[in-house]
């Protein structure tokens, strides 16, 4: 008697069209520049590596972030 539908239980927001940022904390910007964007919350640093790549993340400092945004624009 379970009514559940487990094909139907998706974590995919409505609000956007990457899965993959929906449950992490990611810069937008920086995911949308094609970057793993991933944040490490406990020094706010954000790595810079491209999206899906090998290996652990490599966290940087915002200002080594917003030059990668603005050379991706
Ligand atoms: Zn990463």
């Amino acid at each position: 008697m379970n009514a559940e539908h487990p094909s139907t239980a998706t974590s995919q927001r409505s609000d956007g069209s990457r899965p993959d940022l929906s449950n992490a904390n990611v810069r937008e910007d920086l995911a949308l520049a094609g970057r793993c964007a991933l944040v490490h919350l406990p020094s706010g640093r954000t790595c810079l590596l491209p999206l899906r790549h090998q290996g652990p993340c490599d966290f940087h400092g915002p200002d080594e972030a917003a030059d990668v945004v603005s050379a991706e624009q």
